[in-house]
C-alpha cells in the first residue's frame, strides 16, 4: 500500500516513509492510496472472530507490502493486547469503553500500534531511532507506555513543568528504561518550539535519527479503526441503524471510524460531540472551516482550536460539504452541561462516565431525540479517574483503578531544563 498526501495525490510513498516521517515534506497529512474494502463474509461472522483476528483482516491490507502475514499477526498480538468491552446503559444506548490500555485512555490503541510498527521498521537499521515529543498530557502517558522496551527506540518526553495533572506526570516520569523525561520550565508551545527546531538541527540531526510521534502520524490511525468493528460485533441487534458517536478534539478518532465505515462497517451516522471548541460542528452547520485559538474546559483532550485530521475527513468527502453532512452530526457543550451529564449518567444507570465521555452522551441523547428508532454506540475515551478534580466533586471520590493508584508512590525521574533550545541541544549533544 502507497500512502499520498492530502495536498498532492502525485506525492507518494511506501509505509516506512509515512511513518518515519508522520508528515509529507508538502505539510499535508497522509493518507492510504486505496481504501480496502472487506468482504460481506468478514462481516457476516464478525461474530466468530477475537479481537485480534478482526485487527489483523482490518489492519493487513495496509501493511502488506512491507511485512509478511506472519510478521503482521506478531504486530497485533503485541500491539492488541487489552480489550475494548461495551457496556449497554439501556436499549439503542451502548458505551465502548477504550480505556482498559496502560495509560487508560483510547490512544493507547494508537501508540501501541506505532511503537510496534515503528519498532519493526527499525529493526535492522544500524542507527537506534529516537523519537522527539511534547506533549500536554494523555499523549506522553501513551506514547511512553507503547514504546517501553521497544529495541532499538528511545523516546525523549518534554513535557511543561506544573501545567500536567500529578499523575500523568507520573506515567510519562517513572517508567525508565527508553523512555526519557524532559520536564521544561515553560509551556506546551514552548515544549513544542524545541522540538520543532531540534528537527531542523544540523548537528542534532548528525548525532540522532529522529522521529515524531505525532498524532496524525498513519500508524496512530489505523488501529483506531479496530474497535468500531470490535463494538459492531458486540451488538445483540443489528437490524436499526448504527450510530458512533464520538467526543472529538483533534477529530483522529472519527476519521478512523470514517475508515471503518469505507472498509464496510454499516455505520448509519457519525456524531461528532465537542466541548466548546466546536469548529466542525461550526463547519457542519455553516460550510465554514474557522479555526480559532483553543478555549480551556474540564475535557481537555478536546480542547483543540484547528483540528489536524480536519484535512483528512475533507479528503475523504473530496470537499463535498453536503455528502459530509449525510454522514457525520455534530453537537456542542458547555463545562457546566458536561457536569450535569456525568451526574446524569451515574443516577440514571449508575455507570461513572468520565467528562471526555459525558459530552458524547450529551450528543448522543440529543441525537435520540430526532431519532429514536436508532441506535448509538458512544466511545468513552478514557477512565474516569484520570480526572479526579473534575470527578470528585460531583461523584464524591470514585474508585481508582490499581495500575494508577501505584504511580502515587513511584519516584519521579525527569530532567529538567529551561526554554532555551541552546540548553536543550548542549543536553542532547553531550548527554552520556
Ligand atoms: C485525545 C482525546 C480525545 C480526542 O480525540 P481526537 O482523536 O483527538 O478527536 C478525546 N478524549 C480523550 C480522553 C482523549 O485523550
Amino acid at each position: 500500500m502507497k500512502f499520498y498526501s492530502t495536498k498532492n495525490k502525485s506525492l507518494q510513498v511506501n509505509l516506512k516513509s509515512a511513518v518515519l516521517q508522520s508528515l509529507p515534506p508538502d505539510n499535508g497529512l497522509y493518507m492510504p492510496l486505496e481504501i480496502p474494502k472487506l468482504s460481506d463474509n468478514f462481516l457476516n461472522n464478525l461474530s466468530s472472530m477475537s479481537f485480534q483476528d478482526i485487527a489483523y483482516e482490518v489492519t493487513r491490507h495496509y501493511l502488506s507490502d512491507d511485512f509478511s502475514g506472519a510478521e503482521i499477526i506478531d504486530i497485533v498480538v503485541a500491539a492488541i493486547n487489552f480489550p475494548a468491552p461495551m457496556v449497554t446503559l439501556r436499549e439503542g444506548l451502548h458505551v465502548l469503553e477504550l480505556w482498559h490500555g496502560p495509560s487508560l485512555a483510547f490512544k493507547d490503541f494508537g501508540a501501541r500500534f506505532m511503537a510496534t510498527v515503528m519498532g519493526r521498521l527499525v529493526e535492522n537499521e544500524r542507527e537506534k531511532l529516537t523519537i522527539l515529543v511534547a506533549t500536554s498530557g494523555d499523549t506522553g502517558g501513551a506514547v511512553a507506555a507503547g514504546f517501553l522496551g521497544v529495541e532499538n527506540v528511545e523516546v525523549i518526553i518534554l513535557y511543561p513543568k506544573d501545567k500536567v495533572s500529578p499523575l500523568q506526570e507520573k506515567q510519562l516520569t517513572t517508567l525508565g528504561k527508553n523512555i526519557t523525561a524532559l520536564e521544561i520550565d515553560g509551556t506546551f508551545d514552548d515544549c513544542q518550539k524545541l522540538v520543532k527546531t531540534a528537527f531542523l538541527d544540523k548537528e542534532v540531526n548528525e548525532k540522532y535519527l529522529l522521529s515524531s510521534a505525532n498524532s496524525i502520524n498513519i500508524t496512530r490511525l489505523i488501529p483506531q479503526s479496530f474497535y468500531y468493528f470490535e463494538s459492531y460485533k458486540q451488538l445483540e441487534q443489528r437490524d436499526t441503524p448504527v450510530n458512533f458517536c464520538i467526543p472529538s478534539g483533534n477529530f483522529g478518532n472519527l476519521t478512523a471510524g470514517l475508515l471503518a465505515k469505507r472498509m464496510g462497517l454499516p455505520v448509519h451516522r457519525f456524531i461528532a460531540a465537542t466541548n466548546a471548541n466546536d469548529i466542525v460542528p461550526q463547519y457542519l452547520d455553516s460550510g465554514e472551516y474557522k479555526p480559532r485559538p483553543s478555549t480551556p474546559t474540564i475535557s481537555n483532550a478536546m480542547d483543540v482550536g484547528d483540528p489536524s485530521n480536519f484535512r483528512r475527513m475533507e479528503d475523504l468527502y473530496a470537499n463535498d460539504w453536503d455528502n459530509m453532512k449525510k454522514d457525520i452530526v455534530g453537537y456542542t457543550y458547555t463545562d457546566q452541561q458536561t457536569k450535569g451529564a456525568v451526574k446524569e449518567v451515574f443516577d440514571k444507570y449508575t455507570y461513572v462516565m468520565d467528562p471526555h465521555g459525558a459530552v458524547g452522551y450529551l450528543a448522543a441523547i440529543e441525537y435520540d431525540q430526532s431519532y429514536p428508532q436508532e441506535q448509538t454506540i458512544i466511545l468513552e475515551t478514557a477512565h474516569p479517574a484520570k480526572f479526579l478534580p473534575v470527578m470528585n466533586p460531583i461523584l464524591g471520590d470514585i474508585d481508582v483503578p490499581e495500575r494508577l493508584a501505584i504511580l502515587k508512590d513511584k519516584v519521579k525521574v525527569a530532567v529538567e531544563l529551561s526554554t532555551s533550545f541552546e540548553s536543550f541541544k548542549e543536553w542532547l549533544l553531550f548527554r552520556s
